[in-house]
């Protein structure tokens, strides 16, 4: 259920930044009309909106892409949370005042009404919550390694995407002015339907008064044209091109004009002339100059007034019919401004945007003897799965090269630990760390339990030879009785602790030489149950350390979290601090006989297992600090173990992942069965 809820939303995720990425522009202008609608006014020609729109849509595609591999999880699903309450909220607020028709939360290649925006966002929501309470349960596809890689990749392939599109032109058109299309046949209506009715509104200025104005009440030409919009006044069939009309500088529609001339005509867009790209201004040069020499049509489309248009051809040196259309039809048609368009009798045979426009260098011949008339058709569904594919397959198969490699890596590894066998648990060979079951009894059993358990488990371990190295903890008072009856070669004797001074007046303490004295080879330390009621620091710990090692007891370090310090994400941190603070000042020769321990506070004795997920993944960051610390491969070489609810039911799962080499057992290491039953997880 969570991972389903996950799944969705990262589709969507994945679908929309996409859509939004391929049209940044067209982002640039939907961000410009919310904003409008709270009274701010910005140009969505500037710079700021269209930042703000490569930005949306390359946070929703990683975001997307994150949640899809189980990336970040926790920080991943807080994110969609706080995104989806956002545009819920939003999107209510459109759908009631209608301020805005289209919401754009899949750019041009999908459209929604307000209403359906609202319920797939409510829907979003909905799910969202669900990842927001139970990010643990979102499965993350990958190993440790590629994570970063996977983000960068992910990161890199949207932003170039979205910078591609804003420099050139949309890498995928959806919307209905793609290469290929016939405007006449997009604009039919079937014999018999309604067609809808539009009205266009003009606004014109005549001594500083602004009015606005229909085609029914247009006035003389005292009037200065300022801007227009065509609005729909009453709905009908609405073809796939519904709002192409075009105007002679005497207002007098010339749309079927345009739209039939037989011969090429180049159609030079500049959406506003006053703020089109006068760099351009060459090369706008080379087509006009092409045009004259072979005789193609060549006009200029703008929404701007016709002295706007009349100041650029002045300044230009260049002259050309001028035409007039409504500003957003003109953006919708092409996303440059100037952008060029190559038409035949109404059908696009190309487009330019201003960063590729042809000129005398490709301008070479006649039109029919070069390849300029047919454009790269990109246009969309089949091409917007096309690229996604393409983002895809890369992924896939380095998602599928991690798990062979791990599998391979695994099975080595299990075939190497049934060979090399169990006696001498640290004994460093350069070629594999061990596996370890270790039990810590804690403060359980008398003198006889102990001793009884001890024998059983000694007894159980060599009928049925364990595939790992086992060690059993206990209390001081059993630890030369144990040594009596334990074989050492097959199960391992520890302590639970020692103290932090040599010898002396320390009443009530045991010293590592004594442990050592009593055969035991290992203690454990650190354990988070004397940090919390025994007060042990990370510099009284390094002392214990220090003296375990100095009397050639093997160390058993454990590190871990609480609750609230995973709550808040500082896991890692904590883990590290705590390393610091007590074992990271070791020399590498002293680190060969340190075994660590992640325990998860939050997870021992609660009967709260850490996912195997959780836990490789702070395993394997705990490896790669070790790394950073002692070298690569002496990373490779440290046993660590899991340690928190650890059963035998569960054990299998968090044994098979290939960082944890085994486990620290409470609980379960007092039960003979359930010992064994842990210890035989290494024969699975
Ligand atoms: C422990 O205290 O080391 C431990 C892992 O305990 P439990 O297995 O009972 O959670």
């Amino acid at each position: 259920m969570v991972e389903a809820c996950c799944l969705l939303t990262a589709f969507v995720f994945i679908f929309s930044g996409f859509t939004k990425a391929v049209d940044p522009q067209g982002g640039a202008i939907k961000i410009g009309e919310y904003l409008n609608t709270f009274g701010l006014s910005i140009s969505d020609d500037g710079v700021l909106l269209q930042l703000l729109s490569v930005l949306e849509s390359t946070f929703e595609f990683v975001l997307g892409v994150h949640l899809l591999l189980g990336l970040r999880r926790k920080i991943a699903s807080v994110l969609s949370f706080v995104m989806m309450l956002f545009m819920t909220v939003l999107t209510l607020y459109i759908y009631v005042t209608g301020k805005i028709s289209d919401c754009g939360c899949f750019g041009e290649a999908l459209h929604l009404s307000n209403r359906d925006t609202f319920l797939k966002n409510i829907l979003l929501l909905a799910f969202t919550t669900v990842t927001l309470f139970f990010p643990d349960r979102i499965v993350s596809v990958l190993n440790k390694g590629p994570h970063r890689g996977v983000q960068l990749y992910s990161l890199l392939f949207v932003l170039l995407v979205s910078l591609w599109s804003y420099h050139y032109l949309p890498l995928v058109d959806y919307r209905p002015y793609y290469i290929g299309q016939d405007i006449p046949g997009a604009m039919s209506i079937p014999a018999g339907a309604q067609a809808p009715q539009y009205k266009t509104t003009f606004i014109l200025e005549k001594n500083g008064e602004r009015k606005e104005f229909t085609l029914d009440n247009y006035p003389d030409s005292t009037w200065k044209f300022i801007d227009s919009r065509t609005e729909e006044v009453s709905p009908g069939y609405k073809p796939e091109i519904y709002d192409f009309a075009v105007f002679s500088d005497k207002d007098e529609e010339v749309t079927h004009d345009i739209l039939h001339q037989k011969n090429y005509f180049f159609w030079l867009i500049f959406p506003r002339v006053e703020t089109t790209d006068n760099g351009e201004i060459d090369a706008i040069g080379d087509i006009y100059d092409y045009c004259r020499r072979y005789n193609y049509g060549i006009c200029g489309l703008t929404s701007s007034s016709h002295q706007a248009a009349e100041a650029w051809e002045h300044s230009a040196g260049i002259r050309f019919p001028f035409y007039y259309a409504d500003e957003t039809m003109l953006k919708t048609m092409i996303r440059s401004n100037p952008g060029v368009m190559l038409v035949k009798n109404g059908k696009i045979l190309n487009k330019w945007g201003k960063n590729a426009l042809p000129d005398e260098d490709s301008l070479t011949s006649a039109l029919g003897k070069l390849s300029l008339t047919y454009g790269n058709v990109s246009h969309g569904m089949t091409s917007t799965i096309k690229w996604l594919l393409l983002f895809f397959i890369p992924l896939i198969f380095r998602i599928f090269a991690g798990r062979i490699s791990v599998s391979l890596r695994n099975r080595r590894k299990k075939r190497a630990n049934n060979i090399i066998g169990k006696q001498d648990l640290i004994k460093n060979n350069n070629t594999m760390r061990k596996k370890i079951v270790a039990g810590n009894w804690k403060m359980n059993m008398n003198l006889q339990d102990g001793v009884a358990l001890a024998k059983e488990i000694n007894e159980v371990c060599k009928a049925d030879k364990p595939a790992c190295g086992v060690i059993i903890c206990t209390p001081f008072i059993h630890l030369a009785s144990v040594a009596a009856i334990l074989d050492q070669n097959v199960v391992a004797l520890g302590a639970e602790n020692c103290a932090d001074k040599e010898k002396g007046a320390y009443t009530g303490e045991v010293s590592a030489e004594m442990v050592k004295s009593t055969g035991a080879q290992y203690v454990i330390l650190g354990h988070s149950e004397r940090r919390q009621y025994y007060n042990e620091t990370p510099e009284i710990l390094k002392n214990k350390v220090a003296l375990a090692l100095k009397n050639n007891l093997k160390v058993i370090f454990c590190c871990g979290e609480t609750l609230e310090e995973r709550e808040a994400g500082k896991q890692n941190e904590v883990v590290k601090a705590e390393l610091e603070g007590s074992v990271f000042n070791l020399s590498a020769e002293e680190w060969k006989n340190i075994v660590l321990a992640y325990e998860p506070i939050w997870a021992i004795g609660t009967g709260k297992t850490a996912t195997a997920d959780q836990a490789e993944e702070m395993l394997a960051y705990i490896r790669s600090i070790v790394a950073d610390k002692y070298g690569k491969q002496a990373a490779e070489d440290t046993t660590i173990l899991y340690g928190g609810s650890c059963k035998p039911s569960n054990a299998p799962e968090l044994f098979s992942k290939p960082d944890i080499d085994g486990g620290l057992i409470g609980g379960a290491s007092l039960k003979a069965a359930d010992f064994k039953g842990i210890i035989d997880a290494w024969k699975k």
